[in-house]
């Protein structure tokens, strides 16, 4: 066995072995979404059939053991799922990766369906204890709020600050088959025992013990916003909290390995950058770049600009979307009051950022305007992506498009001076949970023709398309996807008491409820077909269940009236006996990470339907693509590249290009004149206007209607007529299971590059500077450290 014996401190490589052994990449992220763990921990650990035997010698049933478990719902949708699949690549990929965000006491919230509104119920996920984790409080670290900056002749101080303290609980965080275990930390606020001494003082002793709530408060509950930026104190405290205590970890951890040279403390912190990658999951974190600043510049006494390069080299900033409601602006006064000295280091950077502005284009106010990380106006606001681009080194979006968009639209400013920044990686989904784990008579059935190397290399899945024409395979294909099927239909029933046509096509549309996902399109489309059947019982229809789910902010009116405008539909569809089973609409409750493993391996239609230039990657659509459904799709975020991969012609791709909702919007996108154009469409408004769906209600949708005409951002008439063809072809196509499996078998085929090993693989390379070559070879003369 090879071992890295010899590294310099001035390169990131061991001379001998040409690795940096030492690298470590720290993922900071305010939301990890990690679902379930005991099969995961089987599967990743080879134990799964040998578990599965042992309980069933003891007469029990492993799968009953499984749903017992609570999912681990600290996420909203995409972005915190991300974060989980890569702590599983980065881990299977050999990678020292850390992991850190915050111990929620609730997750996301528990969607119950009453009267068909959403309501919220509490998480609490952790009622029954969570064997997965082991609190360390040893490592308890405390973080700093309030109080205010005094400058002295040593430098700036920050006194009369609050303490709470940071308690870590760790998570292991298996690697595939390798014999490698990395940690998930997550924090838990916690008072300090003299927390609110001055009311113990006055002999308010009570009063002390009650307010310890509001120190404990900060890690008490997720932000149930998805895309969306709320301007909450409390959120503020949350992403001070995790980046506070995580940089003080790292550090630590970097000053006791072999390059925390403690005699020459400055020429140490020179490795700092080589040794540490930090990667910011969005803006949320992205306090941690003053933070590094004040920790280098006031307490280790570090100059600026030796801290700044510190600082820029150690950082990199993944973009997640382009929506300006979701973009992170916090009021100056927040900070003035709760994070004084971050605010003096934010104006700081921002001086010398706009005096190198300033020498490149002498005269230009409107770029310094557009580029300063200050927002004037009513109220100064900080601009937290103009502050991340400006402290990192790299900057990256999550598909082409996106990073098109980013690169060329939204950051142009930023990319004109310094292009190579901006990077595109585009996201991806651990295979092991999104195929062995959810869909295993797949992953068998593919293992039988090309082996079981596709696993930890998914584009081995390539060789499938020597069986495309296989009539044995198709077959094959085709019954496990029939099985699926009635697993999930016998779920549902059970569960919900629904009754499901299995000969017709899944069709499933689940993801965070949002305008710009656009359930409404699909909701008008399920209308068209229902009106079609009623006008014409006797034809032939392509029988569908129409499968939707997914939660709506608690404070997002217009989503949560889209769930009752769908749940209300399905209500008038489903008991219409003239529709029979030619239709059924489904509201699955609680859409979650164990929910979305047992629909997607039964669906047949992936409906990932976005305005064009809204999703910044999409990662639904990958899991479908990897079960074996076909999309139907804009050319949005990483549809593209699906499309790319497979083959246009291979998946249902319809509506406006990117380009084509920039020349609509140029010229004033006129709702009425695309409806106008669309008789289909006027029986559907116009049943929605007189309360068809909601009997004596007849105002109830009015606020969606209004939208639609008045103020649609999304434009779902200009996409309708384009939608409805296009599903027509979906229609054609189903009626032959041949033509339409063999598709799926190419789609499949096709979909390896969007294994998250990929795009970790990538970020190692083009960011992090370490070869994935380097990541497989162990390190037994490595320090253990924690
Ligand atoms: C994958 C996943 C998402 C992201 O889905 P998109 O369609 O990309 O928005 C959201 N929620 C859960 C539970 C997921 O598993």
């Amino acid at each position: 066995m090879f071992e890295c014996t010899r590294w310099t401190l001035w390169s990131r490589k061991c001379i001998f072995c040409n690795a940096n052994s030492y690298l470590r990449i720290y993922y900071l992220s305010l939301e990890f979404y990690m679902g379930r763990t005991l099969q995961n921990t089987m599967i990743n650990l080879g134990l799964e059939s040998a578990c599965d035997e042992a309980m069933y010698q003891m007469g029990l049933d492993v799968e009953e053991l499984e749903e017992i478990e609570n999912d681990a719902g600290l996420g909203n949708g995409g972005l915190g799922r991300l974060a989980a699949c890569f702590l599983d690549s980065m881990a299977t990929l050999g990678l020292a990766a850390y992991g850190y965000g915050i111990r929620y006491e609730y997750g996301i919230f528990n969607q119950k369906i009453k009267d068909g509104w959403q309501v919220e119920e509490a998480d609490e996920w952790l009622r029954h204890g969570n064997p997965w984790e082991k609190a360390r409080p040893e490592y308890v670290l405390p973080v700093y709020f309030y109080g205010y900056v005094q400058h002295t002749k040593d430098g700036a101080k920050w006194i009369n600050a609050e303490v709470v303290l940071a308690i870590p609980y760790d998570t292991p965080v298996p690697g595939y088959l390798n014999n490698t275990v990395n940690t998930l930390r997550l924090w838990s606020a916690k008072a300090p025992n003299d927390f609110h001494l001055h009311h113990f003082n006055a002999g308010d002793y009570i009063q002390a013990v009650l307010d310890r709530n509001i120190a404990e408060n900060i890690s008490r509950v997720l932000y149930p916003n998805d895309n969306f930026f709320e301007g909450k104190e409390l959120r503020l405290k949350q992403e001070y909290f995790v980046v506070a205590a995580s940089l003080q970890d790292i550090i630590r951890r970097f000053k006791s390995s072999k390059f925390g040279c403690r005699d020459n403390i400055r020429i140490c912190f020179d490795s700092f950058a080589d040794k540490v990658a930090i990667q910011l999951n969005d803006t949320h974190p992205a306090l941690a770049i003053p933070e590094l600043l004040r920790i280098l510049v006031d307490i280790e006494k570090l100059d600026w600009d030796q801290a700044w390069t510190i600082t820029k080299n150690t950082f990199a900033y993944t973009n997640h979307t382009i929506l300006p409601e979701a973009l992170e602006r916090w009021p100056v006064s927040l900070f003035e009051k709760l994070l004084p000295r971050h605010l003096e280091i934010i104006y700081e950077i921002n001086q010398r950022h706009l005096d190198k502005i300033r020498t490149i284009f002498p005269g230009d106010e409107q770029r310094l305007r557009r580029m300063s990380l200050i927002e004037e106006g009513p109220e100064k606001k900080i601009n937290m992506a103009h502050l991340c681009i400006v402290g990192s080194h790299a900057v990256n979006g999550v598909a082409k498009i996106h990073s098109m968009i980013i690169k060329d639209q939204v950051f142009k400013d930023f990319s004109d001076i310094e292009p190579i920044k901006f990077q595109n990686k585009t996201n991806g989904i651990t295979p092991r949970r999104w195929l062995l784990l959810c869909n295993p008579a797949l992953a068998d059935l593919i293992a039988e023709k090309i082996g079981v190397g596709y696993t930890k290399e998914l584009n081995q899945l390539q060789k499938l398309h020597a069986f495309v024409n296989n009539d044995h395979f198709i077959r094959e294909v085709f019954s496990v996807k029939k099985a699926n099927k009635a697993k999930l239909a016998s779920m549902l029933e059970k569960e919900y008491g629904i009754h499901i046509n299995i000969s017709s096509m899944f069709d499933v549309h689940m993801k965070r409820i949002h305008e710009y996902k656009r359930q409404l399109m699909n909701c008008l489309y399920i209308i068209v077909m229902y009106n079609r059947i009623k006008k014409e019982p006797n034809k032939a229809f392509v029988p569908r269940t129409v499968i939707i789910g997914g939660k709506a902010a608690p404070g997002y009116y217009m989503a949560k009236l889209i769930i009752k405008l769908i749940t209300s539909v399905a209500h008038v569809v489903n008991n219409d006996p003239i529709i029979g089973n030619k239709l059924k609409v489904i509201f699955l409750e609680n859409y979650r990470v164990s929910l979305a493993e047992k629909v997607i391996p039964a669906a047949e239609l992936s409906q990932q339907i976005s305005t064009a230039g809204t999703e910044a990657s999409g990662t639904g659509n990958m899991k479908f693509m990897l079960n074996g459904a076909l999309t139907i799709g804009t050319m949005d975020g990483a549809n593209v590249e699906m499309a790319e991969e497979a083959g246009e012609k291979n998946l249902f791709i319809f509506g406006m290009r990117v380009q084509d909702v920039k020349e609509l919007d140029k010229k004033r996108y006129n709702a009425t004149q695309f409806y106008e154009k669309i008789p289909e469409l006027y029986t559907v408004i116009d049943q929605i206007a007189s309360g068809y769906f909601s009997p004596g209600q007849p105002d109830l949708f009015r606020d969606i209607l209004t939208m639609l005409f008045h103020h649609d951002r999304f434009k779902v008439f200009a996409d309708f007529q384009s939608y409805m063809e296009t599903q027509e072809k979906v229609n054609q196509l189903y009626q032959d299971p041949v033509e339409w499996t063999k598709m799926v078998i190419k789609n499949i085929a096709s979909s390896g590059k969007f294994s998250s090993d990929r795009t970790i693989s990538e970020y190692a390379r083009d960011i992090w500077g370490v070869e994935p070559k380097a990541m497989k070879i162990p390190h037994p003369t490595e320090p253990k450290d924690s």
